[in-house]
């Protein structure tokens, strides 16, 4: 069975090639804190293409009120504006949460050649979790895939927004029933 048709951890590469995944993931985690500045759950991706970022996304769902609003599609979506193409042969798509399926759709569909993630995802993952679509020998496409490039820092930065989150939630339910006390 060639190599490439299994899911590849980090650790298993040669030192040169892993500090290549981790200089792109790296900017995958600025646009995943861009995300967090608008209150977004932290998700950030960027496309590169021949050494240059060619597309990058961060999670929009909120501000856009658009469940398309994923990284990845943000990325792609520029990605395929800048070559002109929907075909992105040769790209890498660099994503600090594992795709869920309907991003696994877009990475098939613009035949994205490797995709390298940081954390897994337990909910959604469509990348080896839950699922493997990316892999999936009856699609017409297959990518490589590349996991746990900072799958540690890429999870605490959603760990460490959900843990604010229900903070904030639970503060505002305190002021709500202060406020309720000084209706009533
Ligand atoms: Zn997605």
């Amino acid at each position: 069975m060639p190599k490439d048709s299994s899911i590849q951890h980090i650790e298993e590469l040669p030192h040169s090639q892993k500090k290549i995944h981790e200089h792109w993931m790296e900017k995958a985690l600025l646009l995943a804190d861009q995300a967090e500045q608008l209150g977004e759950v932290p998700i950030g991706a960027v496309v590169v293409y021949q050494d240059a970022i060619i597309g990058e996304g961060y999670n929009l769902r909120e501000t856009q009120h658009c469940a398309l609003a994923h990284a990845e599609m943000i990325a792609i979506d520029e990605a395929n504006k800048y070559l002109h193409a929907w075909r992105l042969d040769g790209a890498t798509l660099y994503v600090t949460l594992e795709p869920c399926p309907m991003c696994a759709g877009a990475i098939i569909n613009s035949r994205i050649q490797t995709v390298v993630y940081g954390a897994k995802d337990p909910k959604a993952g469509s990348a080896g979790t839950l699922m493997n679509l990316l892999m999936d020998e009856r699609l017409n496409h297959q990518s490589q895939i590349i996991e746990g490039v900072y799958a540690e820092t890429c999870g605490e930065k959603l760990t460490q927004f959900f843990r604010k989150l229900r903070k904030e939630r639970k503060n505002k339910k305190v002021i709500h029933k202060t406020v309720d006390n000084l209706e009533n």
